[in-house]
């Protein structure tokens, strides 16, 4: 089996052992991954940023960590750990936006008003958890990075991303364009 047929292989099977799962939101994790994914698509946005907005919580799925925040209490880092796992197939126009999408939360806070009040209670309550709203020093630092708009704009569909009842495009909608994406010596 070709290395992007198993990429394929172990997303879905990461989709089928923990899509299933809430996390604290309304929406379970494959409905939230779909959602975004198909916003960014709606959105007319690249490639790279659709398969960004599908995956950027693929790190909740490792060792459930999505459960950290709700149950301990705890931080586990998703956003770095999916960033990390994404990295074996990916290009940084992939990762960063992943990476970043908390930082961009964190970002979002202080320089939109009401945005913080808009997000739902697992992202409150793991926003706290998260180091909370950035500093005006750390957002300018932030604008000044690579991938950082790409982040806001991944940003925009998490929160959207969050319905019970919508249905959009199942998972292997997405397959083609995965593989596409991935590097050839991934
Ligand atoms: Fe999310």
């Amino acid at each position: 089996m070709s290395v992007k047929a198993r990429m394929i292989d172990h997303i879905r099977a990461m989709f089928d052992r923990f899509g299933g799962e809430y996390y604290g939101e309304a929406a379970t994790q494959r409905a939230h991954a779909l959602q975004c994914a198909h916003f960014a698509r709606q959105a007319g946005c690249p490639d790279s940023l659709i398969a960004a907005a599908l995956l950027h919580d693929i790190g909740q799925f490792i060792d459930d960590s999505g459960a950290a925040a709700e149950k301990l209490n705890t931080d586990a880092r998703h956003e770095i750990s999916g960033a990390a796992l994404l990295s074996r197939w990916f290009p940084l126009s992939v990762t960063e936006p992943v990476r970043l999408h908390v930082d961009a939360k964190r970002y979002l806070c202080v320089v939109e008003p009401g945005y913080a009040e808009g997000l739902s209670g697992a992202s409150r309550l793991s926003l706290r958890l998260q180091g909370g709203p950035m500093t005006r020093e750390e957002a300018a630092a932030f604008e000044s990075g690579p991938f950082w708009e790409e982040a806001v704009r991944l940003r925009r569909f998490d929160d959207a991303g969050k319905q019970p009842d919508l249905v959009v495009p199942g998972l292997e909608t997405y397959f083609p364009l995965l593989q596409a994406l991935a590097e050839p010596g991934a």
